[in-house]
C-alpha cells in the first residue's frame, strides 16, 4: 500500500480515489480491526482508536458502558490532523477502556493478527495494528498507557512509536491512567510515523501535562547517517524468547555495519516493573472510571429503584470483566489502609526506575530492548490475567519514566510471525530516536 510520505503531494481527487478502496477493502476484511465507519471529512484518510474524540462520531472506548455517547468536540490530536491535510476516516477496535494487551476483552469481540487469524494482534490498539498490518490502513492513531501502541505493532509487523509524556495532547483522550497514557501513531515506516507524530504534537493549554518545550518537527530533520551509541539492555534479552533474541542479534548486526556503536548494560531493577505499573494504572484508572455513573455518559441501566441502585446495575452490566477486576485493584491500593504500603510506595519505585534510566543514558544516546517476550500468542492464551500483564514487562517501564520509544519490525519468525525491537530515546529527543530508528528501518529491510 501506499505510504503517507507519498500521498503526501497527491490531489484531493486521487486521495479521495485511495479512501474509497480502503473502505472497500475494510468491509471486505474478516479481520474485526474496524469498528464502524464515519464521515471525517477530506483529506488523507488515518484510522482512529475508538477512543480518541472525533466530533459527532460515536466513543465507546471499546465498552458497552459507552453505547450510544456521542463525541462533542475534537480531540486536540484531531484538531491539528485535520489542520495538516489528514481526516479520520473509521474508528479501530480496541481492549476495553486500553485495559490489555490482546484485544480479546473489547465490547465488539476480539480482532485477529493479519498474519495469523488464530492469534491475537495485541493491545490495546489492537484494531490499528491490524488494520495498519493487514494493509487496509495506510496510518492509524492508538494510544500507549505501557506498551498498547509499540506492542500491537511488533506482533503486526508494523512500526509503532510512542512520543514522550506530555508532547501529544491528551484533551480529548478518553482516560485510562492520566500519568502513563500518551497518542501515538501506528504505520507502516518510521518516515510515515514521524509525518504523523509532526502532525499531531505541540503545546496544548487545555490538557496541563502538555509540555511547553521547544518542538522542531522530526521528518524534515530526520538523519539516518548519525551515528549513535546504542545501550542494548542484555538481561532484558535474556528473559526473550529465541526468536525475539535472533531479532535483536539481526537489530545488532544492522546497526553496527550502519556505524553505530552498541555498548552492553544491565537494567537493575526490571521485577519491580510489573507491579509498579499495575498499582499506578489501575489506581489512577479507578479514579478516571469512576465518572460512568449512568447520568453523565452513554448506557444506562433500565431497571433501578434508587440512585445507588442505577449506579450500581450500570456499572455491574456496563464493564466488562478485566475493567472491574482494575477498578477493585485500584481501589484496594488506594484505600485508606493500604495507600502507603502499595500506592505511594509504586510512586517512590518509580524514581528508582527513572534514575536506572538516567544512568544508561549517561552513557548512551538509545537504548535498544525486545518490545515483547515472545511472538503473537494465540487467541486465548493469555487467558490468565497475571500472564497477561508479565507479557508488558519490556513496555510498562517506559511508560513510567514517560520516555518515547518505537517498535520496529526486524524479521519474521520460524512460524513466519513478525518480530519487533524497541529503541528508546532521551526524553524529547524524538528526532534523534526516529533518526536512529530510520538508519535501522533502511539497514535491516523488513518486509510485511
Ligand atoms: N497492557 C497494558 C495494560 O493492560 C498496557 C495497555 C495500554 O498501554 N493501554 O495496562
Amino acid at each position: 500500500m501506499i505510504s503517507l510520505k507519498e500521498l503526501l503531494n497527491k490531489s484531493k481527487e486521487e486521495i479521495k480515489e485511495i479512501k474509497d478502496e480502503i473502505l472497500k477493502k475494510a468491509k471486505e476484511s474478516d479481520i474485526n480491526a474496524y469498528i464502524g465507519f464515519e464521515d471525517g471529512g477530506d483529506g488523507i484518510p488515518i484510522l482512529i482508536k475508538d477512543n480518541i474524540q472525533v466530533k459527532n462520531w460515536s466513543i465507546t472506548c471499546g465498552s458497552n458502558i459507552l453505547q450510544g455517547y456521542i463525541a462533542p468536540y475534537n480531540a486536540t490530536a484531531i484538531e491539528n490532523l485535520k489542520k495538516n491535510g489528514f481526516a479520520p476516516l473509521g474508528r479501530a477496535n480496541m481492549d476495553e477502556f486500553a485495559m490489555g494487551s490482546t484485544t480479546e476483552s473489547s465490547f465488539y469481540g476480539p480482532t485477529k493478527n493479519p498474519h495469523a487469524k488464530d492469534r491475537v494482534p495485541g493491545g490495546s490498539s489492537g484494531g490499528s495494528a491490524a488494520a495498519v498490518g493487514a494493509n487496509i490502513a495506510i496510518a492509524a492513531l492508538g494510544s500507549d498507557t505501557g506498551g498498547s501502541i509499540r506492542q500491537p505493532a511488533a506482533y503486526c509487523g508494523v512500526v509503532g512509536f510512542k512520543p514522550t509524556y506530555g508532547r501529544v495532547s491528551r484533551y480529548g483522550l478518553g482516560a485510562y491512567a492520566s500519568s502513563l497514557d500518551q497518542i501515538g501513531p501506528i504505520t507502516r515506516s518510521v518516515e510515515d510515523a514521524a509525518i504523523l507524530y509532526d502532525a499531531i504534537c505541540g503545546y496544548d493549554p487545555k490538557d496541563s501535562t502538555s509540555a511547553n518545550i521547544e518542538y522542531k518537527p522530526t521528518f524534515p530533520n530526520l538523519d539516518p547517517n548519525k551515528k549513535f551509541k546504542i545501550a542494548l539492555i542484555e538481561n532484558f534479552v535474556e528473559e526473550a524468547s529465541e526468536d525475539i533474541q535472533k531479532g535483536i542479534e539481526d537489530t545488532i548486526d544492522a546497526l553496527s555495519k550502519r556505524g553505530h556503536e552498541i555498548i552492553k548494560v544491565k537494567m537493575h531493577n526490571p521485577k519491580y516493573y510489573i507491579s509498579t505499573y499495575y498499582i499506578v494504572a489501575t489506581a489512577e484508572a479507578a479514579t478516571n472510571l469512576a465518572r460512568y455513573d449512568g447520568i453523565r455518559y452513554g448506557n444506562r441501566a433500565k431497571d433501578y429503584k434508587d440512585l445507588k441502585e442505577l449506579y450500581f446495575k450500570t456499572r455491574s452490566e456496563g464493564f466488562g470483566e478485566e475493567v472491574k477486576r482494575r477498578i477493585l485493584l485500584g481501589n484496594f491500593v488506594l484505600s485508606s489502609g493500604y495507600y502507603d504500603a502499595y500506592y505511594l510506595k509504586a510512586q517512590k519505585v518509580r524514581h528508582i526506575i527513572r534514575d536506572d534510566f538516567n544512568k544508561i543514558f549517561s552513557e548512551a544516546d538509545i537504548i535498544l530492548m525486545p518490545v515483547t517476550p515472545n511472538v503473537a500468542p494465540k487467541i486465548g492464551e493469555l487467558s490468565d490475567p497475571l500472564e497477561m500483564y508479565k507479557s508488558d514487562i519490556f513496555t510498562v517501564g517506559i511508560n513510567l519514566v514517560g520516555l518515547p520509544a518505537i517498535s520496529i519490525p526486524v524479521r519474521k519468525s520460524s512460524l513466519n510471525l513478525p518480530v519487533g525491537v524497541q529503541l528508546v530515546g532521551k526524553a524529547f529527543d524524538e528526532i534523534n530516536l526516529l533518526s536512529a530508528a530510520l538508519s535501522l528501518e533502511e539497514a535491516i529491510s523488513f518486509k510485511n
